[in-house]
């Protein structure tokens, strides 16, 4: 160890890296060619995370993307709608596959906190009207909210969005790339959250853990129709239960955790002057004159923070920031 501190990295909790634990579970892996349904590591993971959500079926992709585009085009054919909150990450960070794939239009709400808005959302719902307008077949709920700060959805909000979607026939799809966090800072079975989604997608390469990997989660149909369309985009994988082992893994020893890092995140946003009852989960949004300034003066004290608008910044605790570090960066933030 030199004059310089570790650098301790709050930019996203993807930054995480395998532990020597599941990095033993990964080498151990039984594995079998995917794209021919034989690995009985990724099998096994498919199985046991349909059945934690109470759906039929899922299937492992490489990134969260993948897995909300074979979602989200499994109910929503070419030419017709999903209605979003104008900063989920279907609409802003996915880079326009939804539409340059799939042929599919999106038109938006807007909530603060990116929460659901039931009263927008069936303003905004245009039935079938045949020639004349584009038909809306699905709402894409996030759970937790990234760029609304982690922000959890109520599940009170994501039933009655259920009723309505049910009695107006449009389906849900939950990009549940965070839906851990929500379960962990809300005690809210998995089930529950499976319940009031058509389909869904998770990621185990957030604050999981693990290096790579998500999954798409719905009935047997839809991802029989998946298994083509992931292929069809190359993301048909061989050898993958390396992969699957370390979701696994994740699943097994990673997610009761995850309140460690809810814990540190509001110590953070305490330093930052933020306030902590508005964190959720593990992200902190923080308002500075100069986000780029803020950035650049943290990463000299060796905290990697990132800015997510010109006034805006934003820290994410995860597995490989320590108790230690919450608290030095803590301080490095506050004296800032
Ligand atoms: C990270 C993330 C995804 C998936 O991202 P990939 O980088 O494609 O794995 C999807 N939704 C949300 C809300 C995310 O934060």
């Amino acid at each position: 160890m030199g004059l310089v501190p570790d650098v301790i990295d709050l930019r996203s909790d993807t930054v995480t890296r395998p532990t020597a634990e599941m990095r033993a579970a990964m080498a151990g892996a039984e594995v079998g060619d995917d794209v021919y349904g034989e690995d009985p590591t990724v099998n096994a993971l498919q199985e046991r995370v349909a059945a934690m959500f109470g759906h039929e079926a899922a299937l492992f992709t490489p990134t969260g993307s993948l897995a909300n585009l074979l979602a989200v085009r499994s109910v929503v054919a070419p030419g017709q709608e999903v209605l979003c909150e104008s900063s989920a990450h279907v609409a802003r960070a996915e880079l326009g596959a939804h539409g340059a794939v799939a042929g599919i239009t999106m038109r938006t709400w807007t909530s603060p906190r990116g929460q659901v808005d039931l009263a927008a959302i069936s303003g905004l719902f245009a039935p079938d009207m045949g020639p004349f307008f584009v038909r809306t077949t699905a709402v894409s709920v996030e759970n937790t909210h990234n760029f609304a700060g982690g922000a959890v959805l109520p599940l009170a909000d994501l039933q009655a969005l259920r009723s309505w979607a049910d009695a107006s026939e449009v389906a849900i799809h939950l990009d549940g790339a965070r839906l851990w966090n929500a379960h962990v800072a809300t005690g809210t079975p998995l089930s529950e959250y499976g319940a009031v989604a058509d389909v869904l997608g998770v990621c185990f390469s957030k604050g999981l853990g693990a290096p790579v990997g998500s999954m798409m989660v719905g009935s047997a149909a839809a991802v029989t129709e998946a298994r083509v369309w992931r292929k069809r985009l190359g993301g048909g994988m061989r050898q993958v239960g390396v992969l699957a082992a370390a979701a696994a893994y994740a699943l097994d020893h990673h997610v009761d955790r995850l309140a460690d890092d809810h814990d540190h995140a509001r110590l953070l946003a305490d330093a930052c002057g933020a306030d902590p009852g508005l964190v959720d989960t593990n992200i902190v949004v923080v308002d500075r004159p100069d986000a780029a300034r803020y950035v650049a003066a943290a990463r000299d004290e060796g905290v990697l923070i990132s800015a997510v608008g010109p006034r805006a910044v934003r820290l994410v605790t995860h597995l490989d920031v320590s108790a230690g570090d919450a608290k030095r960066a803590a301080e490095v933030l506050a004296r800032l």
